[in-house]
C-alpha cells in the first residue's frame, strides 16, 4: 500500500479508538515520525494530510529541511536532543517535543532568547522508569516545571512519553493512564502562562489505539505510515 493509503487506514483507525474515548478523530493529531525516510516520502505524508512531521535526528532533519520536505505542514522535533545541537533546531521546528531535563529546558530558553522567539516544548517523560531510555524520571518533574516557568524562552506545551516495550497491552495501557493523570494534574495546577497542557503525546504504530484509549491527544506513528525501516542501510 501507498503512503496516501495508509495514513488513510490509519486516520480510521485513530477515529474508532476517538469515539471509543468520547472525541473523535479530529480531536487527534496524527504526526508522522519520518526517520530514516526521504524526503519523497515526508512529502507524499504532507500531501496526505498529516498535522505535523516529526523527526529524530538533527542531521538528517536539516537536510530534510534543505530539500522542503516538509513545506506545507508544521515540523516537530521527537529525538534526543543533545545539548551542542540545541542551536541547530530551536527556531527551526513548531514544537521541540523531547524536553528531557531541567538543564536542556535552559538552554534551549536561552537559546530561543537570543533568536527573540518563544518555542514550544514539551516534557518528556520516562513513565516506566528505565535505565538508558530518553526523558525524564518522574522526580525531575516538579524541577523541570519550575525551570519552565522561570524561562522566558519556551512555553510548555504538554506531555510526551515512548513506554518500554512490551508484549502486553494491559501494561502500556497503565503507563498510558498514568501519563494522562500527570497531564490532568500539572493542568490543574496553577502555574504561568508558560505551562499550558494541551498536548498528551503517546501512542506509535503498535500501541496508538491503546494510547487514544487512554487520552492520549497526540500520536506518532512511524512504520505504520512509511513501511517497515531499513537499519541495513
Ligand atoms: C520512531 C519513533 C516513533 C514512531 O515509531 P513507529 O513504531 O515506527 O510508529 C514515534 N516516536 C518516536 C520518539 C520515535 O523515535
Amino acid at each position: 500500500m501507498g503512503i496516501a493509503e495508509n495514513i488513510e487506514k490509519i486516520r480510521a483507525e485513530i477515529d474508532e479508538a476517538a469515539r471509543r474515548s468520547g472525541r473523535t478523530g479530529g480531536d487527534i493529531l496524527l504526526v508522522a515520525a519520518s526517520k530514516m525516510n526521504g524526503a519523497e516520502a515526508v512529502r507524499a505524508a504532507v500531501a496526505a494530510g498529516v498535522d505535523a512531521c516529526g523527526e529524530n535526528r538533527v542531521q538528517e532533519m536539516l537536510q530534510k529541511l534543505s530539500e522542503r520536505a516538509y513545506d506545507g505542514a508544521p515540523l516537530h522535533f521527537i529525538g534526543h536532543l543533545q545539548r551542542n545541537k540545541v542551536k541547530s533546531v530551536v527556531g527551526k521546528v513548531n514544537l521541540i517535543q523531547s524536553a528531557d531535563s531541567p538543564e536542556l529546558i535552559r538552554l534551549i530558553s536561552a537559546q530561543a532568547e537570543k533568536l527573540g522567539i518563544v518555542q514550544d516544548i514539551l516534557i518528556e517523560v520516562n513513565i516506566g522508569g528505565e535505565e538508558n531510555k530518553t526523558g525524564m524520571a518522574l522526580q525531575y518533574l516538579p524541577e523541570a516545571l519550575d525551570t519552565a516557568a522561570e524561562s522566558a524562552g519556551v512555553r510548555v506545551r504538554g506531555l510526551m512519553t515512548v513506554p518500554p516495550i512490551s508484549a502486553e497491552s494491559e501494561k502500556n495501557r497503565a503507563f498510558f493512564a498514568q501519563m494522562r493523570e500527570l497531564f490532568v494534574d500539572i493542568g490543574r495546577k496553577k502555574y504561568n502562562n508558560n505551562i499550558i497542557m494541551d498536548f498528551l503525546s503517546m501512542g506509535m504504530s503498535a500501541d496508538f489505539r491503546d494510547a487514544i484509549l487512554e487520552g492520549a491527544n497526540m500520536v506518532r506513528i512511524g512504520s505504520s505510515i512509511f513501511g517497515a525501516r531499513d537499519y541495513t542501510k
